[in-house]
């Protein structure tokens, strides 16, 4: 059988069946581009249709969440759990609450969370959920109230040992909070069915930090192979959430120079560069006050450019670590006319295929999100393991195995890459290695 043809009737097939889903085309599109020479030794593959099964998510609940807002006004808002694959594990992966949630954005979300899951070593299954909540402006009863409704009916799918979600856009510690509580209390069950929670009742050190750490772990993994480091390196960040801030800080204790953070509304660059003081500044900012970064830029007297992106500030490398498709062709020769030789996703498929396209013709390092940004996961993998030890890792102990679960997934990436004739295409690298585990373990269970 011609393996092209088979790959696009695959996508034709994607297409029919999610209309109106152009990230969830987008995701599979890309894993699919990278399958051809894995298919072409392993026929069983093919034989026993792992990738007509795999592209259909093993379930999707969507369901009503009504709540009242503060004015005492009944509003609605759609929940969703989309369970992709569990052949490796119990379903994995964050709850998104922003207003471009659907269907479409979750399945991409849990399509590429099953092969970054298999790249952590963990037993992890992939899958998302979240709702089209949108909790800016909102109080903190209004969100708590959203939270419980949400959870009211997530409780009946979810489970310690079937499917373990956690935070992604707009889903916190706080929002954790408020889920655990209704979960708890509804199932008089104190067990890890969340991770991402707090330290006092059963989150691990490091979890916070973990995605942004990983992100700049990758990095320098990536930067040694061309016998480099990230010592006084210009970075711009996108973003200035979770994910942004500890990237931020990671850099900075690793000596590089972070000069952006943004929002939605805008991008702040600070060319003295953004220092610890700074950088504390910002997370009281937007976690403690939920404020805009453009206060930033009114507090340190620097610049503030609204409704930009940071792609056009001159650096030597770049962690998108805000939303999906947020580097597109244009960022992405901006970005390398500017200098940038390093791309770490910190974001899931922040940059779009015309760009990451970009980034691989000039050469330079390119780290997706699948790969760079697993120790957000992988740490809440390690999480659910203290949760059933009932004990907790200390911090160096939790930040210890963070850093060599980063540098197995770079080397099973880069060997991998090697392996299939793409040497240095981390894209290829970890579409393989963490496509051929989940197949493997396919395989091995039957048709189901
Ligand atoms: N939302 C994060 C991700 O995209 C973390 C998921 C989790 O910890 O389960 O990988």
């Amino acid at each position: 059988m011609n393996i092209q043809n088979y790959l696009s009737s695959i996508m034709d097939q994607v297409v029919r069946r999610n209309l109106g889903e152009p990230e969830f085309h987008q995701a599979v599109g890309e894993v699919l581009e990278s399958l051809e020479p894995v298919l072409k030794r392993r026929p069983e593959f093919v034989e026993a249709s792992i990738l007509e099964r795999l592209v259909e998510p093993e379930r999707q609940i969507i369901f009503r969440v009504p709540w009242v807002d503060d004015k005492g006004k009944v509003q609605v808002n759609r929940g969703f759990r989309i369970q992709f694959s569990s052949a490796i594990g119990p379903y994995k992966g964050g709850l998104r609450f922003h207003p471009s949630v659907n269907a479409g954005i979750l399945k991409f979300l849990g399509f590429e969370q099953i092969f970054k899951n298999s790249l952590t070593s963990l037993p992890m299954g992939g899958g998302k959920g979240g709702a089209d909540f949108d909790s800016k402006g909102k109080s903190d009863l209004e969100v708590m109230r959203f939270c419980q409704s949400f959870m009211t009916e997530l409780s009946k799918h979810i489970g310690a040992n079937s499917d373990v979600p956690a935070g992604d856009i707009g889903v916190g510690g706080r929002e954790i909070g408020y889920l655990f509580g209704q979960y708890k209390r509804q199932r008089d069950e104190f067990t890890g069915v969340l991770t991402g929670k707090s330290l006092n009742w059963g989150g691990s050190l490091i979890r916070p930090e973990a995605t942004g750490y990983g992100a700049v772990y990758f990095a320098v993994d990536m930067l040694a192979t061309r016998g480099e480091s990230l010592e006084g390196k210009r970075c711009v960040i996108s973003g200035s959430g979770n994910v942004s801030q500890y990237t931020a800080e990671k850099l900075i204790e690793l000596g590089a120079v972070p000069v952006t953070f943004s929002d939605s509304d805008g991008t702040i660059y600070d060319p003295a560069g953004i220092d610890r003081e700074k950088l504390a500044f910002v997370m009281h900012l937007k976690n403690v006050r939920r404020g805009r970064i453009r206060e930033y830029a009114e507090h340190f007297k620097t610049e503030y450019r609204p409704g930009a992106t940071p792609w056009d500030v001159a650096c030597d490398c770049a962690f998108p670590s805000a939303t999906q498709n947020e580097v597109d062709a244009g960022d992405a020769k901006r970005l390398l006319e500017g200098g940038c030789r390093l791309v770490s996703e910190g974001a899931n498929m922040p940059s779009t295929p015309e760009a990451v396209e970009l980034f691989q013709q000039a050469k330079i390092l390119y780290g997706p999100g699948k790969a760079a940004n697993a120790g957000g996961v992988a740490t809440s993998g390690l999480e659910m393991s203290q949760n059933s030890m009932r004990l907790n890792w200390g911090r160096e102990e939790v930040d210890a195995r963070l850093r060599e679960i980063m540098r197995n997934i770079h080397r099973n990436c880069s060997e991998t890459a090697e392996l299939y004739g793409s040497p240095g295409n981390y894209v290829v690298g970890a579409n393989i290695a963490g496509f051929t585990k989940v197949a493997e373990a396919m395989l091995d269970q039957g048709v189901v």
